[in-house]
């Protein structure tokens, strides 16, 4: 299976066959998020599609290496060169240490990933934990004539890397397209020119992530981060560098860009990015009101959402799609994909129960086979799933006796089910999201309960709920005709 492994490379543009630098060997990075925010689906889809090619690969037999990174610092406002950092600011809005921040806002990404059932990655660097890291990257820049230092800060000086390497091979950008989607320089500004950009930055005062290096204080440049992190866990190049499509420019336009300038080497063979998500057709965002996280959508509290979507129902949402397809939310669209997914997961229940018969009406290597032409065309998840629909018919057909498998055909197709639902896809048995908040739906039927007990004069079954409840910490109060409840916190 795994000589067939093929990967669309945005790279090169085009679909290509897998071939790792060292043998039965994977690495693979993955841009992880920055910490200071609750996540989201933007932050979902890219954990989801990464995790499906991380099983994969290790189902094939590969070693695989998965450093997915944390942005804890560096990450300035507007993705810019200047702006407040966005932990920073989140700190100082809410009065906390940065630090408290990211660490707050990493488990929050932790739980979540954890309930979306994406295995954690190898190696989780942070960007603070790689100061060191960065810093050499940034003096072997500078070494190789390619940045400059000014005023405390680092640029990396773009128009003579164009001259030793191509710039703006993975986004298609040349210079002169970049040049026109920046602005002019003010007098002020310490760029040589507008497409260069920082590598390190001096910090101002009131900064509050900062460290020492051979330009004074200062932080270093956002995209710095991976290109040291990677290089430290998967060497100068290595195989597959993942990520949403919005941060091919300039996020990995500048990760070659270093990589180029420090190792003379391009530090990636197959560059994937996954699509962007829409909500109702429209673009996510805070301003727009269609900002909904992924807690929101596990619990139902959102005003745009109709009811609560396990973990499970948004992991199968998304891989109904090709992770190359922009993917659109809305109510209809998961509650059809809440019903899909229950459907593949009763059929897979059903087919432990079957029993073999003599013959076999249906060719189960067949399918075997649909199934890895379609993992193996560049992880195309839907037709894989649309595979695997098919085979839910001929286990519910079996069922109503119009179809049989024998033996060997059956304990096939139970395994077929086994490895691509359980292992590869990641999809399992829907779980319900604890709360911490008691939905009001539930107090409703308990209510009901005790109310029909007092009404029956059976005080006992009715005292019983609350003084159980109370237990729990809820609290009942009941007046003369209605009972209202409060939880303890
Ligand atoms: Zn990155």
């Amino acid at each position: 299976m795994k000589e067939n492994i093929i990967i669309y490379n945005s790279l090169s543009r085009k679909k290509e066959v897998l071939k790792p630098i060292v043998e039965n060997y994977i690495g693979m990075y993955v841009c992880g998020p920055t910490v200071y925010g609750d996540p989201h689906l933007g932050h979902a889809r890219p954990a989801i599609t990464f995790d499906v090619v991380f099983r994969y690969l290790k189902w094939c037999g590969f070693k695989v290496r998965y450093v997915r990174n944390i942005t804890d610092a560096g990450h300035l406002e507007n993705d810019a060169d200047e702006g407040e950092d966005k932990i920073a600011k989140k700190a100082r809005i809410e009065e906390l240490e940065p630090m408290e921040v990211a660490q707050y806002y990493t488990q929050s990404y932790h739980h979540a990933m954890n309930l979306l059932n994406c295995l954690p990655p190898s190696i989780e660097p942070r960007a603070t934990g790689h100061i060191i890291e960065q810093i050499e990257m940034v003096q072997k820049i500078i070494k190789n004539g390619l940045a400059y230092e000014k005023n405390g800060s680092v640029y990396l000086d773009v128009n003579k890397y164009n001259k030793q390497f191509s710039y703006g091979t993975l986004s298609g950008r040349n210079l002169k397209d970049t040049l026109s989607g920046t602005r002019e320089l003010d007098s002020q500004s310490e760029k040589k020119s507008p497409v260069d950009f920082a590598i390190w930055k001096k910090a101002s005062k009131e900064h509050i992530m900062q460290w020492p290096s051979p330009w004074g204080n200062g932080f270093p440049g956002w995209h710095m981060e991976c290109s040291a992190m990677s290089e430290k866990y998967l060497g100068k190049t290595f195989d597959i560098h993942g990520g949403g499509m919005d941060l091919v420019f300039p996020h990995h336009e500048a990760e070659i860009t270093q990589s180029n300038a420090c190792n003379n080497c391009n530090p990636v063979n197959y560059w994937m990015h996954n699509n962007m998500i829409t909500i109702d057709g429209k673009k996510m965002g805070k301003s727009l009101g269609n900002f909904i996280n992924l807690e929101e959508f596990f619990t139902g509290k959102h005003e745009k959402i109709d009811k609560a979507y396990s973990p499970m129902t948004i992991r199968f949402f998304m891989l109904q799609a090709h992770y190359r397809s922009t993917l659109d939310f809305g109510n209809k669209a998961l509650q059809a994909a809440e019903k899909g997914l229950n459907k593949l997961l009763e059929a897979k229940n059903t087919l432990k129960q079957l029993l073999p018969t003599k013959t076999s009406t249906f060719n189960v290597n067949d399918l075997e086979k649909k199934c890895f032409e379609a993992i193996n065309d560049d992880f195309n998840t839907p037709i894989l799933l649309a595979n695997l629909f098919e085979g839910v018919k001929i286990i519910n057909s079996i069922k109503d006796r119009k179809a049989e498998l024998n033996a060997e055909d059956l304990n096939n197709l139970k395994n077929l089910f086994d490895v691509f639902i359980d292992k590869i896809l990641g999809l399992k048995e829907q779980e319900v999201v604890q709360s911490n908040d008691i939905s009001d739906d539930i107090m409703e039927v308990i209510f009901s309960i005790r109310n029909n007990a007092k009404k029956n004069k059976d005080f006992k079954t009715a005292d019983f709920i609350r003084d159980e409840l109370k237990k729990k910490g809820i609290q009942i109060k009941d007046s003369r005709d209605s009972s209202s409840w409060s939880q303890e916190k």
